[in-house]
């Protein structure tokens, strides 16, 4: 830290993202990415010209894109908006909402307490109940800004849509944000309830279902006067903040539904198989909808697993908040990737024996 830094940051504590080794080649289960490429749509449509238009700038408005968009979730243009990643979308939210306070879960996606911290916002955390589910009764009557990840993150356990709509409901004085990362692989998007409450923003996010996390792309869908809020930040921050070879990416993604809901059924199917071994080896395993599981073992530490998978060339991700220590999350990838994955596991845990 240099000797400039202003003040209210020196105590800033950011987010430390999973590891993105660029060295070895591991099995990477560890930050929630596709394991399939992006439609050959995409790979045909960065082409030449498009590179050639990079000395242009990008279009500020997405215009293409949010269209495509709302047609691909029956709204209007109006009620989408678009940023660098839905990152992007929660740091607008807190900044715009989030005056009178936050409200989120004790064990939840870790940005969300950095950009609490970031723009000094008075937080309430509400533990997830023994369980791990969402105590939603304890979310009522709230101002400012609550932020529920659907299905959660790290456990992949989902709320229901009508649970979603009774937190809408018992919130009016709040914009209530229902961060939908993970909700194409099995959970019940609130997508179509932004016509009927006007506290009400979804975000979604390109980076899990439809294979673009390196392309930072990710949108909003709310009423017209919560996108128009957003727009204001985004333009007093970085109007160009998606950059024109991801606007093409993007537009050519959403022209190739059927292949991304061809993977979110491939990747569904791979986590019931990766579910039913782990629980063959007597591991715990959350009901997850998302494209991790989230898994402990009496046999072994969260941390050893971790620590003997990744020297097996295996990555997976472990936390250290005491909570869920004794926890991995494990992005399910191909098929092979997961029986090797099973694999691996069994080798440690026989190895585990033969020492004890
Ligand atoms: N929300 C949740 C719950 C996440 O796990 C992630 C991925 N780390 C994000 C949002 C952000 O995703 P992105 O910025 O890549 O859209």
């Amino acid at each position: 830290m240099s000797r400039f830094l202003s003040e209210k940051f020196s105590d800033l504590e950011e987010y430390v993202p999973g590891e993105q080794p660029q060295d070895i080649k591991y099995i990477k289960l560890n930050t929630n990415e596709s394991p399939f490429e992006p439609s050959q749509k995409v790979i045909e449509a960065i082409n030449r010209e498009e590179i050639s238009d990079l000395r242009l700038y990008c279009d500020p408005d997405c215009k293409k894109l949010k269209a495509k968009l709302a047609e691909t979730y029956s709204v209007k243009p109006e009620n989408v908006f678009l940023s660098n990643g839905s990152d992007d979308i929660l740091n607008f939210a807190f900044m715009a909402y989030a005056e009178k306070g936050a409200v989120y879960p004790d064990i939840t996606y870790g940005f969300y307490q950095v950009f609490a911290q970031l723009h000094g916002v008075n937080s309430r955390i509400v533990p997830l109940k023994k369980d791990f589910t969402i105590d939603k009764d304890a979310f009522k009557g709230q101002t400012g800004l609550v932020v529920i990840a659907n299905p959660n993150a790290p456990t992949g356990i989902a709320l229901k849509l009508d649970e979603i709509e009774e937190l809408i409901k018992s919130n009016p004085k709040a914009v209530v944000l229902i961060d939908e990362a993970y909700v194409d692989f099995g959970g019940e998007s609130a997508c179509r309830l932004t016509e009927k409450y006007d506290n009400l923003l979804v975000c979604q996010t390109f980076s899990k279902s439809r294979s673009l996390a390196g392309g930072r792309l990710g949108f909003a869908i709310a009423h017209k006067d919560i996108i128009a809020d957003l727009e204001k930040i985004k333009y007093s921050t970085n109007p160009y903040n998606i950059n024109r070879l991801t606007q093409v990416a993007g537009l050519a993604t959403l022209c190739d539904d059927d292949y991304y809901k061809e993977n979110c059924r491939k990747i569904i199917e791979n986590r019931k198989f990766t579910k039913i071994e782990l629980e063959k080896l007597d591991f715990e395993v959350l009901d997850s909808k998302a494209n991790f599981v989230f898994a402990k073992s009496d046999k072994i530490s969260g941390q050893d697993l971790y620590i003997k998978l990744k020297e097996k060339g295996v990555l997976i991700r472990h936390f250290t908040n005491e909570r869920i220590s004794e926890y991995n999350r494990i992005t399910i990838g191909t098929i092979k990737q997961m029986k090797e994955l099973i694999s691996k596991v069994k080798e440690i845990l026989g190895e585990k024996n033969e020492n004890s």
